[in-house]
C-alpha cells in the first residue's frame, strides 16, 4: 500500500466557486472571491478584519513589518516549530529569540518566555503547534504585543475560544497539507482597524484604492488570488467537517495504538485540541519510520529543533532540552481529512510490528 503523509480534500463546492473564478476573468487579487473568503473567515474565528495573503510566511512578515519590527529588535519564538516564523523575524532584520517548550503540551512555555525578555524584546510569537493553542494568559499577562501563529491548528480552542483570536495578529496558513487549504495560502487576523489598514497598505504595493500610484510606504505584494479565495471560501464553508474529520482519524490512530510503547503528544486540561498531523515520540525512531517508508507509508521525522540549526546559532539563549528531546523522537503519521480508515488500520498495524513490546516510550517528554 502507497500512504501518503497527508491529502487534500476537495469537493464540488471548491472547484464549482475556483471554475466561476476562472470564467468570470477576475483571476487576480482584485476579483470578489477575496472578500467573500476573507468575511467568512472573520466570521468563524471571530475576528474583525481577516487580510487573504499569499501564505503564511508572508503573513508573518506582514504582521512583523506593520507593527514596525526591524532592525535591533528581538522576538521571541518557541524552539519547536516549523521554521516560518523564526525566517520571518530574520526578513524584517530583527531577531528571533529560541524559548523552550513546555513537555505538557509542546508550545512555547512561559517560564521560559520570562526568562528571555529585555528591553529589546517587542513581540512574542506565539504557535498554536500541531493543533494545540499555546498558553495565552500567561503570555499575555507579560504585556508584549503578541503574534499568533495558528497556522497548525485551525478549529482548536484555548479555555473554549478558537485560536486565531488570541494574537493582536493573528495568522493563518493554507498550504496544501494544512486542515483548510487553497493550495498556498496565508491570512493575517486582527481586531485593529488601523493594523489591519496598515496591513491592507503593506501588502498592497504600499498604495490604497482612495490614492493609485502615490506611495508613502515601500510596498509588497503579498495578496491571495481570486481563484485561491474561490477555493477558499469553498475550505470556509466545511470548516466544521474538516476539523472532525481529521479529529476522528486521530480518535481512531488513539484506539489502535492505545496499548503501544509510544507517546502521543500531551495535550493540557485547558486546551481543545484539532488535529492536524498525528505525532507519536518513541525511542529508535530511524528505525521504526524505516520500517513504515519500506511499507509505502509516508511517515516522517518531526522538525529539527530550531536552536540546532547553525543559521540561528544567535539566538540561542540556553540549552532547550525539551525541544531537543521532542525533536529526536517525534515523528508523524499520515493524516488527512476523510483518511480511509483501512489506511489508518494499516499505518497502526505496521508501527506495531515496527516497534514490538521491547521498546519503551521516551520518558523525557513526558509529564
Ligand atoms: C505551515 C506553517 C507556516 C507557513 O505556512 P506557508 O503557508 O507554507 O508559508 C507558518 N507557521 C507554521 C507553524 C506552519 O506550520
Amino acid at each position: 500500500m502507497n500512504i501518503p503523509l497527508s491529502n487534500i480534500s476537495m469537493t464540488e463546492l471548491e472547484i464549482n466557486y475556483a471554475k466561476e473564478a476562472i470564467e468570470s476573468g477576475w483571476i487576480s487579487s482584485s476579483g470578489k472571491y477575496v472578500g467573500r473568503f476573507e468575511r467568512a473567515l472573520a466570521q468563524k474565528i471571530g475576528r474583525k478584519h481577516v487580510v487573504a495573503l499569499l501564505n503564511g510566511t508572508t503573513a508573518l512578515e506582514l504582521a512583523l513589518r506593520a507593527l514596525g519590527i526591524g532592525d535591533g529588535d528581538e522576538v521571541i519564538v518557541p524552539a519547536l516549530t516549523f521554521v516560518a516564523p523564526a525566517a520571518a523575524v530574520r526578513t524584517v532584520r530583527a531577531k528571533p529569540i529560541f524559548a523552550d517548550v513546555d513537555p505538557e503540551n509542546w508550545t512555547i512555555d512561559p517560564g521560559q518566555v520570562r526568562r528571555l525578555i529585555t528591553q529589546k524584546t517587542k513581540v512574542i510569537i506565539a504557535v498554536d503547534v500541531l493543533g494545540h493553542p499555546a498558553d495565552y494568559d500567561a503570555l499575555l499577562a507579560f504585556g508584549l504585543p503578541i503574534i499568533e501563529d495558528a497556522a497548525e491548528a485551525h478549529g482548536a480552542c484555548y479555555r473554549g475560544r478558537p485560536v486565531g483570536g488570541f494574537g493582536v495578529v493573528s495568522v493563518f496558513s493554507f498550504f496544501a497539507n494544512k486542515t483548510i487549504s487553497t493550495g498556498e495560502g496565508g491570512c493575517a487576523a486582527t481586531d485593529d482597524d488601523s493594523l489591519a489598514e496598515r496591513m491592507r497598505l503593506i501588502a498592497y504595493h504600499g498604495m490604497t484604492k482612495e490614492r493609485p500610484y502615490w506611495h508613502d510606504v515601500v510596498g509588497h505584494n503579498f495578496c491571495m488570488t481570486n481563484i485561491a479565495a474561490a477555493i477558499g471560501l469553498g475550505q470556509v464553508e466545511r470548516w466544521d467537517e474538516l476539523v472532525e474529520a481529521r479529529n476522528r482519524v486521530a480518535d481512531e490512530y488513539d484506539r489502535l495504538l492505545r496499548e503501544m510503547p509510544v507517546l502521543r503528544r500531551p495535550v493540557s486540561a485547558w486546551a481543545t485540541e484539532a488535529c492536524w498531523l498525528y505525532t507519536v515520540a518513541a525511542t529508535e525512531r530511524a528505525r521504526v519510520l524505516k520500517v513504515l517508508r519500506n511499507a509505502g507509508i509516508d511517515a516522517r521525522a518531526i522538525w529539527t529543533a530550531l536552536p540546532a540549526l547553525p543559521l540561528y546559532a544567535d539566538s540561542v539563549r540556553g540549552s532547550y532540552p525539551v525541544a531537543r528531546e521532542i525533536s529526536s523522537t517525534a515523528f508523524w503519521l499520515p493524516t488527512w481529512a476523510h483518511m480511509p480508515v483501512d489506511n489508518i488500520q494499516c499505518v497502526a498495524m505496521t508501527l506495531r510490528e515496527a516497534i514490538g513490546s521491547h521498546i519503551s516510550s521516551p520518558g523525557g517528554v513526558t509529564s
